[in-house]
């Protein structure tokens, strides 16, 4: 395959999505809940409609998400829309198409889908972002509810939010909102993000406002690295349902990277072997942060292997891409079997975050994607030609 659709390529499983969807929702039956695959996971059409195919609702966070959430096939009800900075034309478009809930992150945000629902006569359904002050204990570039965080209102400016609006014949406050982080491997930060809308909620009802769901966002991590400890989703709904329970509400999930993770590899292959001073060696791949900025942007680790391995003593090594920065490395300090010119590596958990932060830094064309099905796989995003690249160029 790899030889059919070039490298770098991103490969999904079509099986692990579908197994992971299911296992999820299979975690919350016992109570009411809807799964919005947050669609900034991984945005590749063919992989948004398989969600859809398992009955995912979508998780948008930009127009252009809400765009692949439609032409994936979503109704505008099946939608729920977050953003820390949606602009003027996003919000018009949220409005007017109805969306299930526009996850309002300000007062003046709040303020802006109020009149544009009242210039366009309809009412918009929103719900408010708490930020929850949790430390959600993962990278600090993907921790969201702290109060130094750009996301949310505080609980008691949620409240006062809501209580004043209550009464806009433009707004329908339909319920709160709350993400903490992403890539979470422990249940307090979800436990007490949930915790944070559900006393919010109970509080509300009392002064006789009532809502219709809790939406408890995403972030469940996954295990990037051999033997690390993470939740499965079972312990996810053990910390979430009985907080979300007493409340009657219909639980929202956005789960992202929990899904599409596991789900991806990114095959490369080597174009070079360099020796360092220190014995170690560089394997330079044809893949690096323009495929999967991971690793550049937080120092992820990612599992990397051989496809075929050879026989030998394992080497010690770097693997690198080709791109003009030291940070432009995959893998540090690794073990691999011994490797030549042309070998294919794989590059774990790469479904999720991979491909949909991909770049043309270096002029470097959008590597392809494919979906294999049991014994059969097919592009789902073609490669990048050069002129598709430049398209835009005067
Ligand atoms: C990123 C994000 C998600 C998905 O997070 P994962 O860690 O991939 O599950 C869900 N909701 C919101 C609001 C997000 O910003």
């Amino acid at each position: 395959m790899a030889d059919a659709a070039g490298t770098p390529v991103h490969v999904y499983s079509r099986a692990v999505l579908r197994t992971r969807v299911r296992a999820l929702d299979a975690a919350f039956a016992s109570y009411p809940h809807d799964l919005h695959y947050a669609i900034k996971a991984n945005a590749t059409l063919a992989v948004v409609r398989e969600m859809r195919a398992e009955g995912a609702h979508a998780d948008a966070n930009s127009g252009g998400e809400i765009d692949v959430a439609l032409r994936a096939g979503y109704a505008p009800d099946q939608i729920v829309f977050t953003g820390v900075g949606k602009t003027h034309d996003e919000l018009v478009r949220a409005v007017t198409l109805g969306l299930k809930a526009i996850n309002a992150e300000s007062p003046g945000e709040m303020e802006r889908i109020d009149a544009i629902a009242r210039a366009h006569g309809t009412r918009a359904r929103v719900a408010v972002r708490v930020n929850p002050d949790v430390d959600a204990g993962s990278h600090p570039h993907i921790s969201t509810g702290l109060r130094g965080n750009k996301f949310g209102m505080t609980p008691a400016q949620a409240h006062q939010m809501v209580t004043s609006m209550a009464a806009r014949a433009h707004l329908h406050v339909v319920g709160l909102h709350v993400h903490v982080g992403s890539q979470i491997t422990s249940a307090e930060p979800l436990r007490r993000g949930a915790e944070a809308i559900a006393g919010l909620a109970t509080a509300l009802a009392a002064e006789g406002i009532s809502l219709e769901h809790l939406d408890v966002g995403g972030g469940l991590g996954i295990a990037y690295e051999p033997g690390q400890i993470v939740l499965t989703e079972a312990e996810y709904a053990a910390a979430v349902l009985p907080v979300v329970r007493p409340t009657g509400l219909r639980l929202v999930l956005e789960p992202g990277r929990w899904i599409a993770a596991p789900a991806g590899v990114l095959l490369t292959r080597v174009v070079d072997l360099k020796a360092q001073a220190d014995g170690r060696w560089f394997v330079i791949v044809d893949a690096g942060m323009t495929e999967l900025l991971r690793p550049a942007l937080y120092g992820a680790w990612h599992g990397i292997e051989a496809v075929s391995p050879r026989a030998g003593a394992p080497i010690a090594c770097d693997v690198v891409g080709p791109v003009c920065e030291t940070s432009d490395t995959l893998g540090k300090a690794r073990h691999l079997p011994p490797v030549d010119v042309g070998d294919l590596l794989a590059v774990r958990d790469t479904g999720a975050y991979g491909a949909i932060m991909a770049s043309n830094y270096n002029r470097r064309p959008m590597a392809a994607e494919v979906l294999v099905d049991g014994a059969a796989w097919r592009v789902v995003r073609r490669r990048q030609t050069i002129d598709d690249m430049l398209q835009w160029d005067e």
